[in-house]
């Protein structure tokens, strides 16, 4: 069995006491054990603030750049030992590990990128110089520079790799420390991964640790410097926001936390046309790629009235090819819930959608016998596919996320009804609007925006390019207001917002161009 340790102080450090063990969710087949017992928090901060801050700082843009591309080449390097890894500890398809670990590389490669356009630059200007005056003699410029302290990255368990590489490859490259913390149930990979970077020599002393466990009084010793940057429940994120050290010192947190999605089929498109059948891969899809423990996943999918019964039919078809099982079983297309607490939780979201209103249309909260798994081993669960009559009444359905292979349809009558009924989410990281009348995709999407971090619009002419609305790309905003946490990360250079103090210059002109790099013609 392996034993993760944590990577504090440029050491690697083994926990002591009882330890957590990490089990293989289609086998129940225990492969490793993580504790930070033992681990000195204070003293992990103070390595990353003083040596790791100090050593990111005085890089440029362009070196960092250079770190995060090495970063990348490591991960990639062994790419097929973390895909089996994860489809090991997380019950991921193959796919579905690829979708992980090649997320992690190519955030990691974009931000890599940016940085390398920021050139020798080691922090930036925001907007022009203000002549504060007749003349130049009295100016004022804004500039963003990395805050001082380290930024805690907290992770959920569904993106262990992705969810390490895209939260650090933005705070390394503004130029902050990281200390990053994964979901101890699938810390499997996220160790690795770890292991992989420090092996490859790309990161500085400090600049990176890693806590494989729990965080001890990590976040108590957060202050006014510091970032914490939160992906899970939306609990746990209320808790450690709520956390008086973190409200006292006004510390930076960013929380990425449920969603209750939505795909809008528009009242225009036809069935069996082009743009119908790309709107029931992205909701079949997002039912079943990582057993549904996507946070952007579909969760809420609204036909109108008169459309429901064929969406019904045609999603139920493509349903039926689903083959749950073990993911190393050949022609398994959907795994296990990551763990036996995701199967019970799973299975009382289901309830609570049944009890709302909701009726079952395929699926459920039944045992499924996984394919290739031992008898009564793994957390499996059927795709479940419920609908309502009437969307106004459901409430569970807008306001309980089930984290797992499980939507509902919801029917609608008209674009202000749907909008009306999207927001009942009460905030959410994605929402899809799928149409190609011009009239009522502007007033469904402007109607959501507000509640939303992303939403996409969807029809025929986008597809071949088209990763569907579940994939978060580096380019483009991922998080949501309300529900999902209020949180915003990537967006290029807008997600360094978060590591960035915004200080505004003001004084003798040329004084402030000279400290703000600002060369004027
Ligand atoms: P979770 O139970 O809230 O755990 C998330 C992380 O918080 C884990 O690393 C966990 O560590 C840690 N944690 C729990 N209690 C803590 C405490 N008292 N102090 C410090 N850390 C603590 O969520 P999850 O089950 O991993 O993830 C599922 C949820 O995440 C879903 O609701 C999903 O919607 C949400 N999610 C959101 C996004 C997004 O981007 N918005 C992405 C993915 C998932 P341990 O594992 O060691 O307990």
């Amino acid at each position: 069995m392996t034993t993760l340790k944590s990577y504090v102080y440029d050491r690697w450090v083994a926990g002591q006491g009882r330890p957590a063990t990490l089990v293989n969710p289609s086998t129940e087949e225990a492969l490793a054990e993580a504790s930070s017992e033992g681990v000195d928090f204070g003293a992990a901060l103070a390595h990353a603030r003083d040596v790791g801050g100090a050593n990111l700082r005085q890089r440029s843009f362009a070196q960092r750049a250079e770190m995060l591309r090495a970063m990348a080449q490591a991960i990639h390097a062994k790419r097929d030992e973390l895909i089996d890894l994860a489809m090991a500890n997380g019950g991921n398809t193959r796919s579905d590990a690829k979708f992980d670990i090649d997320g992690a590389t190519g955030t990691l490669t974009a931000y890599a990128e940016l940085g390398q356009s920021l050139g020798d630059a080691r922090w930036l200007t925001d907007g022009d110089t203000i002549s504060l005056g007749r003349s130049s003699r009295v100016a004022g410029q804004h500039v963003l520079v990395p805050r001082a302290g380290v930024a805690v990255h907290i992770n959920a368990f569904n993106f262990p790799a992705w969810g390490l590489a895209e939260k650090a490859a933005v705070a390394l490259l503004a130029g902050m420390p990281v200390i990053s913390k994964p979901a101890t149930a699938t810390a499997l990979v996220a160790w690795r991964v770890t292991e992989l970077l420090v092996e490859s020599g790309a990161m500085p002393s400090g600049v990176f640790s890693f806590i494989a466990g729990a965080t001890g009084d990590l976040v108590d010793r957060l202050g006014a410097q510091d970032v914490l940057a939160f992906t899970g429940g939306g609990s746990t994120g209320t808790m450690l926001r709520s956390k008086p050290n973190l409200l006292a010192s006004s510390a930076h947190v960013n929380v990425e936390a449920d969603s209750l999605n939505s795909a809008v089929l528009g009242p225009d498109l036809e069935r069996g046309g082009d743009s119908w059948n790309l709107f029931l891969s992205d909701v079949a899809r997002d039912i079943t790629q990582k057993t549904g423990q996507k946070c952007t996943a579909i969760r809420r999918v609204f036909v109108p009235r008169d459309q429901v019964e064929a969406v019904r039919e045609d999603l139920l078809d493509r349903l039926a090819t689903v083959k749950v099982g073990n993911p190393v079983t050949d022609g398994v297309t959907m795994g296990p819930v990551a763990t036996a607490s995701q199967l019970r939780d799973v299975r009382a979201g289901i309830e609570k959608l049944v009890a709302s209103g909701a009726s079952v249309l395929l699926g459920g909260t039944h045992a499924v016998h996984g394919l290739g798994a031992p008898e009564g081993r793994g957390y499996f669960v059927a795709p479940t596919l419920l609908a309502v009559e009437h969307g106004a009444t459901a409430d569970a359905v807008h306001d309980h996320e089930v984290f797992g292979p499980v939507a509902t349809i919801v029917p609608y009558d008209g674009a202000a009804e749907v909008v009306a009924l999207v927001r009942r989410g009460g905030g959410g990281l994605v929402s899809s609007v799928y149409s190609e009348d011009r009239a009522f995709a502007s007033e469904v999407v402007l109607g959501i925006a507000p509640f939303h971090g992303r939403v996409t619009i969807v029809n025929a002419k986008v597809a071949g390019a088209w990763l569907g609305p579940g994939t978060v790309l580096p380019q483009l905003l991922h998080g949501g207001p309300g529900r999902a946490g209020g949180g915003e990360e990537l967006g290029g250079l807008r997600g360094m917002a978060l590591y960035l103090q915004r200080a505004a210059i003001q004084g003798y002109g040329p004084l402030v161009d000279h400290i703000a790099g600002v060369k004027r013609a």
